[in-house]
C-alpha cells in the first residue's frame, strides 16, 4: 500500500431509515480526489444482509409514503428543488472533488437534474386517468395508475448527482420508495440528496442509499421486493441487469454505453462546427454518454476543420476543478492508464496523433490523474480506437467521402446513444433525421440531451429495455396501470350468461 492509497479517517455511511447507518460488512473501497490523487474517504460495500435491511426499510415506508395525497408528496419534492437549487454550491463542490469535473460543469450536471425535479411537480397532470362512460349499458371504464412499490436505481460514476435525478423525483412523486446503489468511484453525492430529501420532508425510508458493488447490486436484483431496476452504466453490465432483472420478473430499463458521432457536412459552418466538436469531445474530460468521439468530417472541409479544432484546444486549460480550468482530470488512475493506452493503439494502427494529452501541463497537483485533450486523425474504422468507448478526452477523426457513407458508418455502429449532424442543409438534415438509426440526434446542436419533458435514451446497445429514462416514459415505467370496469346497479340489470363479456 502506497501512502496515498493508505485509507482515511473518513468513512461513508449508508442512508437507510431517513438516517447514516455505518457499514457493517467489514468491506470498503477507496474514494479519490482525482485531482489531487488521494484516497479522501472510504466507502462501504454492502453484505447481503445489508441489503436485505435496506429494502425492509424501504418497503416498510412505502405504505406511508404511497399513502400520502397527491399534494403533500409533490410539497416535499417542491421543498427539496427549493433546497437543491438554495445549496446546489455544495453539492458541486462534492461532485468536483470525487469526480473532477470543472465546478461550472457540475453545477450544469444538477440543473439538468432540477429540470427532472421541475418535470415532476407535473405528476398531478401526467396521472390523470381515462374515463368512458357506458360502454355498455349501465358500465363505465376508467384507468388509473399506481406505484410499484420499491424500485431500484444503480448508477454510473460520471453523473453522480443528475442520473439518480433521472429517476426518484419521478418515482417518489408516484409514490414508490427508492433504493439507490451509486456508484462506489464517487458515492457522495448520494448521501448529501439523501438528507436534503429528509430535510425537505420524505418519511424515513422512503429513500435510502445502499453503497456497494456487485455483492449489492446482486442482491438488488433478486430480492423479491424490489419491483423494478433503473440502470445507468457501460453496455456489457447493463446487458447483465437487464437479462437477471428480467428473469427475475422485473420491470427493467438499463442503458448503456455509447460511441456519439458527429457528423460535418462541406456546407456546415466550421467555426460552429470546430467549437461543437471541441465543447462536446472534451467537456467532463469525454467522460459523459453524450460525448462526441468519433468526429466524421466529408473529405474536402477535414484539412480545415482539424486545423481549427487544433487552434481551439491550444486555447483549453486542463487542471484542478476547483480552479480556472475548462478540463479536469480523469475519475481513477486506472481509467486515466486505460485512456491514455489508446493513444498508442492509434499510432500502431497507423493513425495520426495530432494532438498528444499526454503532454498536457496541468494547473493542478501532479499526482492528478491528468490527461489532456488528444486528437487523432485518419482513425481506421478498424481500430480499437474507433471500435471501442474510450470514455475519455480522445477525439477521433474518421474521414469519410460523402454523407452516405458518413451516415452508413454511424448506422453500422452496435451503438446508438446520441448523434449529431452539421450542416446547412436543411433537407439533408431532414434526411439524416429520418435514415439514422440512433435515440437522440442533434442537428448543429453536439450533444443533444433531451429536456425532462422529453424522454433520455438511446437505440440498440446502449438501452436494453423498453422504456426511456425521465419524460412521459419515466412516468410510466414507475406506474401500474389498472383499468376497471365498472356498474352500479339498477333496474335494467340481471340475468345468467356464461357467455365471454360483450358490449351491447
Ligand atoms: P459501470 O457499468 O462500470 O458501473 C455502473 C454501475 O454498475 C455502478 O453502480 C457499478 O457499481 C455497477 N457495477 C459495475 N460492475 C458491476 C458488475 N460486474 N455487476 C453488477 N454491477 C456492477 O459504468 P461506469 O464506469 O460507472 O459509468 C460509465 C459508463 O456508463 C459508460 O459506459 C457510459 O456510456 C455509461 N453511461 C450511459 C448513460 C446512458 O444514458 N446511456 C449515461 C451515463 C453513463
Amino acid at each position: 500500500m502506497t501512502i496515498t492509497d493508505a485509507p482515511s479517517t473518513t468513512n461513508l455511511p449508508h442512508w437507510i431509515g431517513g438516517r447514516p447507518v455505518e457499514g457493517a460488512s467489514g468491506r470498503t473501497a477507496p474514494v479519490y480526489d482525482p485531482a489531487l490523487g488521494r484516497v479522501t474517504k472510504q466507502v462501504p460495500l454492502a453484505s447481503e444482509e445489508e441489503v436485505a435491511a435496506a429494502v425492509a426499510s424501504a418497503k416498510a415506508a412505502f405504505p406511508v409514503w404511497s399513502g400520502q395525497s397527491i399534494a403533500k408528496r409533490l410539497a416535499v419534492l417542491f421543498s427539496f428543488r427549493e433546497l437543491l437549487n438554495a445549496r446546489k454550491a455544495e453539492l458541486a463542490e462534492i461532485l468536483t472533488s470525487e469526480h473532477g469535473k470543472v465546478l461550472s460543469d457540475a453545477a450544469g450536471e444538477i440543473a439538468r437534474g432540477l429540470e427532472v425535479v421541475e418535470f415532476a411537480l407535473s405528476f398531478p397532470h401526467l396521472t390523470k386517468g381515462e374515463f368512458s362512460q357506458n360502454v355498455s349499458t349501465g358500465i363505465d371504464v376508467y384507468s388509473v395508475r399506481e406505484p410499484l412499490g420499491v424500485v431500484g436505481i444503480i448508477s454510473p460514476f460520471n453523473f453522480p448527482a443528475m442520473v439518480p435525478m433521472w429517476f426518484f423525483p419521478i418515482a417518489l412523486a408516484a409514490g414508490n420508495t427508492v433504493v439507490l446503489k451509486p456508484s462506489e468511484k464517487d458515492p457522495s453525492a448520494a448521501n448529501w440528496m439523501a438528507a436534503l430529501l429528509t430535510e425537505a420532508g420524505l418519511p424515513d425510508g422512503a429513500f435510502t442509499v445502499l453503497h456497494g458493488d456487485k455483492v449489492a447490486v446482486d442482491g438488488l436484483l433478486a430480492h423479491p421486493d424490489v419491483r423494478s431496476i433503473s440502470f445507468v452504466g457501460s453496455t456489457p453490465i447493463a446487458r447483465y441487469i437487464y437479462s437477471t432483472a428480467a428473469a427475475n420478473g422485473k420491470r427493467v430499463q438499463a442503458l448503456g454505453g455509447a460511441k456519439n458521432h458527429m457528423l460535418v457536412l462541406p456546407d456546415a459552418d466550421l467555426d460552429l462546427a470546430a467549437d461543437a466538436a471541441v465543447n462536446a469531445g472534451f467537456g467532463s474530460a469525454g467522460e459523459r454518454c453524450m460525448a462526441i468521439s468519433a468526429l466524421v468530417v466529408v473529405d474536402a472541409v477535414a484539412d480545415a476543420l482539424i486545423a481549427k479544432i487544433r487552434e481551439r484546444i491550444a486555447t483549453l486549460r486542463t487542471g484542478d476543478g476547483r480552479r480556472d480550468c475548462d478540463m479536469g482530470p480523469l475519475v481513477t488512475r486506472e481509467h486515466r492508464d486505460k485512456v491514455a493506452s489508446y493513444i498508442d493503439a492509434a499510432a500502431a494502427d497507423g493513425a495520426s496523433v495530432v494532438v498528444d494529452g499526454r503532454d498536457v501541463q496541468p494547473d493542478g497537483d501532479a499526482n492528478g490523474f491528468w490527461l489532456g485533450p488528444t486528437l487523432i486523425d485518419r482513425v481506421p474504422t478498424s481500430s480499437s480506437v474507433y471500435r471501442d468507448e474510450i470514455f475519455g478526452p480522445v477525439l477521433s477523426v474518421i474521414r469519410v467521402a460523402s454523407y452516405e457513407e458518413g451516415v452508413a458508418l454511424i448506422n453500422a455502429s452496435p451503438y446508438g446513444n446520441g448523434t449529431a449532424i452539421f450542416t446547412n442543409d436543411g433537407g439533408a438534415a431532414r434526411r439524416f433525421q429520418q435514415e439514422v438509426t440512433v435515440g437522440m440526434i442533434g442537428i448543429n446542436v453536439p450533444i443533444p440531451v433531451p429536456v425532462a419533458y422529453y424522454s433520455f435514451g438511446g437505440w440498440k446497445d446502449s438501452l436494453f429495455g423498453d422504456a426511456k429514462a425521465y419524460g412521459e416514459n419515466g412516468f410510466r415505467f414507475f406506474t401500474n396501470e389498472k383499468a376497471v370496469t365498472s356498474r352500479w346497479l339498477d333496474p335494467s340489470h340481471g340475468g345468467l350468461n356464461l357467455g365471454f363479456p360483450q358490449n351491447a
